[in-house]
């Protein structure tokens, strides 16, 4: 199982809705919508132990 990085939802990577390559990363998503969101802004869902880049 792969962890949708947007919802925080187990993804079988068999049966997910979507996948993302991001860095060389495949990311796997319970939705469509779930991917349109990471690619919107990858770093807001993969960046939460970075600290913060401001607006
Ligand atoms: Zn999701």
């Amino acid at each position: 199982m792969a962890k949708d990085p947007v919802c925080g939802m187990e993804v079988d990577e068999k049966k997910a809705a979507a996948t993302a390559t991001h860095e060389g990363k495949t990311y796997h998503f319970c939705a469509a919508g779930c991917k349109k969101s990471f690619e919107k802004n990858p770093q807001k869902y993969l960046g939460s132990h970075g600290g913060h880049a401001g607006h």
